[in-house]
């Protein structure tokens, strides 16, 4: 992804609010207080991009960031941020030296990967002070996050590898191999009593691992959704990813609602003008067909920037899916999406509107221009907002307003 100065010449962008990201955090850390604010910027921040936002997140006095992969946590590091980094998707074949000699948090769901950080500090600190004895204090250890499954069925350790991997990371920690900087899960938020069930399985394992020795010096479970709705399964600190980004993850609820503003405007310009005769067919296999004569606009961005195909005006053999289509906005008005997504670029119908080579289509962002929001877009079209933003591509310029 190539970042581009606001006043250059463009075709297609992503503006991204810095401003309104920090104002997003500073309120999401007073909503989840006394509980700390951990903000998920995986996948490349949701496609805003992982090292403006980084350090945005550090402007706004948040403390950790939580980057899925060490590939993530590496590039942030390179760029100078010192904030914690924590990351809990891994090769299975990792060796965690690097992550060990960065500082990076580590979620473990396995004794395999306890074991490989256990082996990576060793192997750091022999490099660092080769002469040093068996028992020598280690200066980096490992900084392990205990990952409990408590229903997703996704990557925590089972119940019944609990007993064997706390009790490995007891001995390790006793020996100062390890600090035990957290015990963690994620919920399934298919229900509020399932995630209650969760909640108690998780406390339940913090209290089996207090027996055999295990202090966490903190416990996390909540992303956006819970984070918000479920103030009692906040515990120690919150991971929230979508909700910083202003994009809603409640049914029914917009960013507003809950004092959040959407930090991505995805815009283009219009590339040409086209007056159409009644009838007439446009883009691939003629989807759409003018119902009247009128004038169709080119805005050229299409399904290899992340623009969904199923964003179209469904008509004749569309079917379901994109039946209702999205709109973007010219001049504080709203035109639909007619005709096939292509690669590269889509039509829109702006009627006997002047509309002219140049002008700019917002395609979502705050709302205030008459745009749809990323969540309003992603509900007409059966799919969420995160999933927009995640899939906005490289070949889009990303612009941040400071
Ligand atoms: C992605 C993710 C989050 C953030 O989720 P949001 O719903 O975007 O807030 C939190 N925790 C884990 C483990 C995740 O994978």
């Amino acid at each position: 992804m190539s970042d581009q100065p606001l006043e250059a010449p463009w075709l297609r962008r992503a503006t991204i609010d810095l401003g309104a990201y920090r104002a997003n955090l500073r309120h999401l850390q007073e909503v989840v207080a006394p509980a700390e604010l951990m903000a998920i910027v995986k996948a490349d921040a949701y496609g805003h991009g992982a090292v403006p936002i980084a350090h945005a997140a550090a402007e706004a006095g948040v403390e950790w960031l939580g980057v899925l992969e060490l590939a993530n946590a590496h590039e942030l590091r390179a760029a100078g941020v010192s904030l914690n980094l924590f990351a809990w998707q891994y090769a299975p074949t990792e060796t965690f030296e690097r992550a060990v000699s960065e500082r990076i948090d580590l979620g473990i769901s396995t004794l395999a990967q306890l074991d490989a950080v256990a082996t990576a500090v060793t192997s750091v600190a022999r490099a660092a002070a080769p002469d040093a004895g068996e028992g020598t204090p280690v200066d980096l250890p490992g900084l392990v996050h205990l990952s409990l499954d408590t229903g997703l069925h996704r990557d925590g350790a089972t119940s019944d590898e609990w007993e064997a991997i706390v009790t490995r990371a007891v001995e390790l920690a006793s020996r100062g191999i390890l600090r035990l900087r957290g015990v963690y899960s994620h919920l399934a938020e298919a229900s509020d009593e399932e995630d209650t069930d969760a909640a108690v399985a998780l406390t339940e394992a913090v209290g089996r691992a207090a027996e055999l020795g295990a202090r966490f010096e903190r416990r996390h479970l909540t992303a956006s959704s819970a984070g918000m709705e479920r103030p009692e399964l906040r515990l120690d600190m919150v991971r929230m990813g979508s909700n910083t980004y202003g994009i809603p993850v409640t049914d029914g609820v917009s960013a507003a609602d809950r004092g959040l503003v959407p930090v991505m405007t995805l815009s283009a310009r219009v590339a040409r003008v086209k007056r159409i005769a009644a009838g007439t067919g446009v883009s691939y296999d003629y989807t759409w067909r003018a119902p009247q004569e009128t004038t169709v606009a080119l805005v050229p961005i299409g399904y290899a920037d992340g623009i969904p195909r199923a964003s179209q005006l469904g008509v004749g053999d569309v079917g379901a899916v994109g039946a209702v289509g999205a709109s973007v906005a010219l001049g504080g008005k709203r035109y639909p999406i007619v005709g096939r997504v292509a690669m590269d670029q889509f039509l829109i119908d702006v009627g006997d509107d002047a509309v002219a080579v140049g002008d700019e289509v917002t395609l979502f962002g705050t709302g205030a221009g008459g745009e749809l929001t990323v969540g309003e877009w992603a509900d007409l079209i059966g799919t969420i907002g995160e999933e927009l933003c995640c899939d906005i591509g490289a070949r889009v310029p990303r612009v941040y307003v400071p």
